[in-house]
């Protein structure tokens, strides 16, 4: 076993200057080193110092991240979380520490935008104190530099860094056995056909090994380096482009080298077999109902959630209260709590983590939705605090019977609004999904966020009362004792159900 390079990601907030740091780090230590400095965009680079090499993943973002390790891959092992030092932590920041802790990968802290006079250094390393990532300097465990994309102060002291926590790592792999590691990126390329961008993790990949990846596989027609060269072979850490696979794999799926074409067959037929299976199931991770019979079945050991309100307040109380939950043997793991609407990057997070997501007076947005609808993730809704916290209570329990379940039988959207004198404001809505029935009840969603409910007063199709309408039609809505409606919120209809 060798020590391996380490192989990092940049995570943050929107405009707090991954791409920047990235294009500056390959800017100065890549580029131009060797003949005449050919920028080869490949999806990852690496930056060979004295001290040690560095791997880089090209694609920054918590949500690329999490989608990779979905796919069956964790290539990161270190994530410099970015942070602009004039802004401070943001909502995505506190995302991306979330992703990073959920993957148990160590964070590196860089505080970027050190050359604007509105820089606040000591601000930042307070609300890293807040979020458990205390700096070094002041006791804790996080290492943290204060660097500037634009003037490249303070990056070689970031790279320093993360050779060291590198070295603290041990990451060590054995080169001399059959490649392993992970796809980066595919693309087809007019000339040269099915290109893959991989990762090695472990051993070396050779010109003429046999590679499987998912269902595919292909004996290597060439490798070519983040500088464009040609290569015989690549080692550990190391990304390069490689040709010769039959069909485009997916970035995060995992590759390895067979020792022959027969057993590359085998494998693939095997897989495919698995898939068409698995297309007969629908996939269904963990929900609150089924949680007692999986912690025999699988020995869970804690439930996984994922909390969002609509206000911090709530948030706090609800999170405070769920975490009392934890019994003996069980404990409740909240992986990610923030305000706001459930958006995609939840869900990925959901369906890695085998965990549930809890909504208090917010909904999932329409994507959102259907992922978690592919991902098998469960999104449970509630409007009053003590209604999750029994069934968090009752799940953990393995005394879980829903009693009075909400079932949405339609969505829409509202596109204009019409003020009827002695009626009030009638929205104009298209209806998205299910249909809507004059008799359900109803949700006034805005943002993702529940801002009413109550009952429908009026449900018409142009000027005639209606008892229903279906998905796809135009109708308008009026809601008993509420007018507040405004373009673009969602009117959710439902029905309460008694289950047994
Ligand atoms: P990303 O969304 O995190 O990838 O952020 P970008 O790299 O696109 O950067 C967002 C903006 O911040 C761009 O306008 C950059 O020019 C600017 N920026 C990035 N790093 C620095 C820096 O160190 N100093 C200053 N002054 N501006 C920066």
């Amino acid at each position: 076993m060798v020590p391996r390079p380490p192989v990092v990601t940049l995570m943050g907030h929107v405009d707090h200057g991954k791409t920047s740091l990235l294009d500056t780090i390959r800017n100065t230590y890549v580029v131009g080193k060797e003949k005449g400095g050919i920028t080869q965009h490949i999806g990852a680079y690496r930056v060979i110092l004295k001290r040690g090499t560095i791997t880089f993943l090209d694609t920054p973002g918590h949500q690329a991240f999490t989608a990779m390790r979905a796919r069956g891959a964790n290539a990161s092992d270190i994530v410099i979380l970015v942070i602009a030092a004039n802004e401070g932590v943001k909502p995505q920041t506190i995302e991306a520490i979330d992703h990073a802790r959920a993957a148990n990968v160590p964070i590196v802290v860089a505080i970027n935008k050190i050359d604007l006079p509105d820089a606040d250094i000591e601000g930042v390393k307070k609300d890293l104190q807040r979020l458990d990532l205390t700096p070094e300097e002041w006791g804790g465990k996080t290492i943290v530099v204060g660097v500037s994309a634009k003037t490249k102060q303070g990056i070689d002291e970031l790279l320093e860094m993360l050779l060291l926590e590198a070295e603290m790592l041990e990451l060590k792999v054995d080169p001399s056995r059959l490649a392993r590691g992970v796809v980066i990126e595919g693309m087809i390329s007019p000339h040269r056909g099915i290109v893959t961008t991989v990762l090695v993790q472990t051993g070396t990949l050779k010109l003429g090994d046999i590679v499987v990846v998912d269902c595919y596989y292909g004996k290597i027609k060439a490798i070519i380096d983040d500088q464009g060269r040609g290569i015989k072979e690549a080692g550990p850490a190391m990304p390069v482009e490689i040709l010769g696979l039959s069909g485009l794999p997916q970035a995060g799926d995992p590759f390895r080298v067979v020792p022959d074409e027969k057993k590359a067959k085998q494998i693939c037929w095997l897989r495919q077999e698995r898939k068409r299976k698995e297309r007969l199931t629908p996939k269904q991770k963990i929900t609150l109902e089924s949680f007692s019979q999986q912690v025999e079945q699988k020995k869970l050991k804690e439930l996984k959630l994922i909390v969002k309100a609509d206000v911090q307040g709530s948030l706090e109380a609800l999170v405070e209260s769920l975490n009392k939950l934890s019994i003996d043997k069980i404990k409740v793991n909240i992986i990610h709590q923030t305000t706001g609407g459930i958006n995609e990057s939840d869900i990925i997070l959901a369906a890695v983590s085998n965990a549930v997501v809890i909504g208090f007076h917010i909904r999932a947005s329409l994507k959102a939705e259907e992922l978690a609808r592919q991902e098998g993730v469960e999104i449970k809704l509630y409007d009053v605090i003590y209604e999750a916290i029994a069934d968090v209570k009752a799940s953990l329990e393995g005394l879980l019977e829903p009693i009075v379940k909400e079932i949405v039988t339609g969505k829409a959207e509202v596109r204009q609004l019409f003020k009827v004198s002695k009626i009030g404001t009638v929205a104009g809505c298209f209806v998205h999904k299910g249909k809507i029935n004059r008799n359900d009840l109803a949700h006034l969603i805005r943002n993702d966020v529940v801002i009413y409910e109550g009952k429908i007063k009026s449900l018409k199709r142009f000027k005639e009362d209606v008892r229903e309408v279906e998905q796809g039609f135009e109708c308008g809505i009026g809601l008993q004792n509420y007018d507040d409606i405004k373009v673009g919120d969602f009117i959710e209809t439902y029905k309460k159900k008694e289950v047994a």
